[in-house]
């Protein structure tokens, strides 16, 4: 069973010496557990907060201890009841590793004949949900109205424009070049995308939405936040979903506090913001977002872009590539057939 370890945790920019793949026994499972064979795992921005010992909604991973993540699994031996050989199940309780000793805990049992399993990772998992949640529930959009989100091409982003656009909004999305806002305009069907590397970010991003911002979907944090805060309209959402822009700092950004601006604004303008940790809030939304998502996505109403990367042995390096925004699409790993 080759497993992927948090061997140190990172100052900054998680590098290779965090990680460390080692070699143990296949466990065997004892009365109520089942073992998993992983065939697909996801990688997913939150991974970094795990491998940091700051104060969190979520305990870190320990030293030493295996990398967490959410997979696609076949049972290949079962002592736990309602489980038998060769049932497909997603595992949010899993690890970057080839098998999962699991006791059924945030396991949800997949359609055997699922065409694409691994989807069960991005736009109908956790990160799809996430999207549909934060966007449906607190961004609460109305037809006509402009929602802006980040992270545009990722699961999270893809899912919020889409949805935004099924309900009748306009949808802007901000990307990292060129080849991804293409994409987000062309075949996923936002009505601009603009690229966050682009100096003039703030004036295009200005220029995408004529009538100001409702709600904007907050993935990133940064100078894109920066550009979204003047064309905040008055009573706008902020889904606060992520902030992955700062997810490696180890300290404030230079520059003045613009904390009072901040808050000026929220008052005058009569914003309201909410952080929300998707299974934390919702979990219990799981099974209806299924039932709205799944015909959406078997309909290409939602399309999806996965990258796919071959093998357990280079979840570390394709994971450090997600925090720089090298990945084009939902980040999947393919560890077995
Ligand atoms: P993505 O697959 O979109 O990957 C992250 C993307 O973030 C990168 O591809 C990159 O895209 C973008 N990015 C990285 N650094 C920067 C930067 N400095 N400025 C702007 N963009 C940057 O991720 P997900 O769709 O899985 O996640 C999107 C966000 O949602 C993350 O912040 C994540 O933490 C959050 N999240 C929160 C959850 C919750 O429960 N609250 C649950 C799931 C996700 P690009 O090249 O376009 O810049």
């Amino acid at each position: 069973n080759r497993q992927i370890l948090l061997a140190s945790r990172p100052v900054g920019a998680p590098t290779a010496a965090n990680f460390q793949m080692v070699e143990s026994p296949v466990p065997t499972p004892g009365p109520g557990q089942m073992l998993l064979r992983n065939r697909w795992m996801s990688l997913d921005p939150y991974m970094r907060g795990r491998m940091s010992d700051a104060k969190s909604y979520a305990d870190p991973v320990p030293v030493g201890g295996v990398m967490t993540c959410g997979t696609v699994s076949e049972v290949i031996a079962s002592e736990l009841d309602g489980y038998k050989v060769g049932d497909l199940v997603m595992c949010f309780a899993s690890g970057w590793q080839d098998y999962t000793l699991s006791d059924g805990s945030m396991v949800f049992r997949l359609d055997p004949n699922m065409a694409e399993p691994s989807l069960a990772l991005g736009v109908l998992g956790m990160p799809g949900f996430t999207g549909y949640m934060g966007l449906t529930d607190i961004g609460q959009p109305k037809p006509g109205e402009t929602v802006v989100v980040g992270a545009a091409t990722g699961p999270v982003g893809t899912v919020v424009g889409q949805v935004a656009k099924l309900m009748g909004c306009r949808a802007v999305g901000v990307a990292g070049g060129a080849e991804k806002c293409d994409y987000a305009v062309k075949e996923l069907g936002f009505d601009a995308c603009i690229d966050h590397k682009d100096p003039a970010l703030a004036e295009k991003l200005a220029a995408a939405c004529p009538d100001g911002i409702d709600v904007y979907f907050e993935n990133v944090g940064g100078k894109v936040f920066d550009a979204v805060m003047p064309l905040l309209n008055a009573h706008a959402r902020i889904p606060l979903c992520g902030l992955i822009a700062q997810y490696n700092m180890t300290s404030l950004p230079d520059g003045p506090d613009r904390m009072p601006q901040l808050m000026r604004l929220m008052l005058s303008q009569r914003i309201r913001m909410q952080g929300f940790i998707i299974f934390d809030n919702y979990g219990h939304c799981y099974p209806d977002f299924l039932k709205a998502m799944t015909p959406w996505v078997a309909e290409g109403k939602v399309r999806v872009k996965e990258d796919r990367v071959d093998g357990l042995e280079n979840a570390p390096e394709a994971f450090m590539g997600l925090l720089e925004g090298k990945n084009f699409g939902k980040l999947v790993v393919k560890i077995a057939d």
